[in-house]
C-alpha cells in the first residue's frame, strides 16, 4: 500500500500517519521529521534546512525531493509508505510520479484532508510536541497523559519554532502557493480521495481506513 496524506499544515496528517502505520505495518515517512532529525544532527541538509523550517517557509525542492527518494529506498518500505508532509510542489510531485514509474510501483491512494483553514491556528498553536522526536500532542484534542510531558521519553513538551502565529501564516500561504494545485494534479490522476479532517481522531481514522483498503 503506497499512500500521500495531502492537506494543510495541523490538518492532523502526522496522527493520521502514526495510527495508519500502526493499522497496516507500513512507515509513516515524514519530510518534516527528517528534516528535523537533520537538524537536531546537524548535518549539512540540516544547516541549510533550518533557516527555511524557522521561517515558515518550503525547504528547496532540491534538497527536499533526493532525502525522501533516498528514504523510500530502505528496505521497511518494500511492502509500501504513508507519506506526510510531501509532495509540498508540483515539481516535487511530477520527481515522485517519475521514480516511482521506473520502480513499477505507483501511487495506490492520495487522501486529501478536508478542512477550513480557519479552524487551523487553533489547532497548530496548541501542539505540543517532545524535543526529541518521539511524537506530538494537543492541549486539548489529544493530550499528554501527563502535562506538558512526553508519553514516551518523559521529556518536558515543546512548541515548535514555526507553530507561532505569524510562521503559521506563513505555512498556509505557501500551502495555498504551492501545495494546493497538488489537489486537482492528483484528481487528473484518479487517485484522489477526501476525506473530512474536521471530526473526532476515530471518526478521521475510520474514513481513511475506508479509503485506503476500498
Ligand atoms: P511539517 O512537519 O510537515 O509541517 O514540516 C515542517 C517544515 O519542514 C515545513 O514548514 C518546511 O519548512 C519543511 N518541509 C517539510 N516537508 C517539506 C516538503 N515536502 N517540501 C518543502 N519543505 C518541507
Amino acid at each position: 500500500m503506497r499512500v500521500i496524506f495531502l492537506g494543510p499544515p495541523g490538518s492532523g496528517k502526522g496522527t493520521q500517519a502514526k495510527r495508519l502505520q500502526e493499522a497496516q505495518g507500513i512507515p509513516q515517512v515524514s519530510t518534516g521529521d527528517l528534516l528535523r532529525q537533520a537538524v537536531r544532527d546537524q548535518t549539512e541538509l540540516g544547516r541549510e534546512a533550518q533557516g527555511y523550517m524557522d521561517a515558515g517557509k518550503l525547504v528547496p525542492d532540491s534538497l527536499v525531493i533526493a532525502l525522501l527518494l533516498e528514504r523510500i529506498q530502505a528496505g521497511d518500505c518494500a511492502g509500501g509508505f504513508i507519506l506526510d508532509g510531501f509532495p509540498r510542489t508540483v515539481p516535487q510531485a511530477e520527481a515522485l510520479d517519475a521514480a516511482l514509474a521506473e520502480q513499477g510501483r505507483p501511487i495506490d491512494t492520495v487522501v486529501n484532508f478536508v478542512i477550513d483553514l480557519g479552524r487551523l491556528v487553533e489547532r497548530l498553536v496548541g501542539r505540543r510536541v517532545c524535543p526529541g522526536g518521539h511524537g506530538e500532542w494537543h492541549v486539548r484534542f489529544n493530550p499528554p497523559q501527563r502535562d506538558e510531558v512526553c508519553d514516551v521519553c518523559g521529556a518536558a513538551l515543546i512548541q515548535r519554532e514555526d507553530d507561532q502565529e505569524d510562521r503559521i501564516r506563513t505555512r498556509m500561504e505557501a500551502y495555498r502557493a504551492d501545495t494546493e494545485p497538488l489537489i486537482a494534479f492528483y484528481r487528473e490522476h484518479g487517485v484522489l480521495q477526501d476525506i473530512d479532517a474536521l471530526g473526532e481522531l476515530d471518526t478521521v481514522t475510520a474514513q481513511i481506513e475506508a479509503v485506503v483498503t476500498r
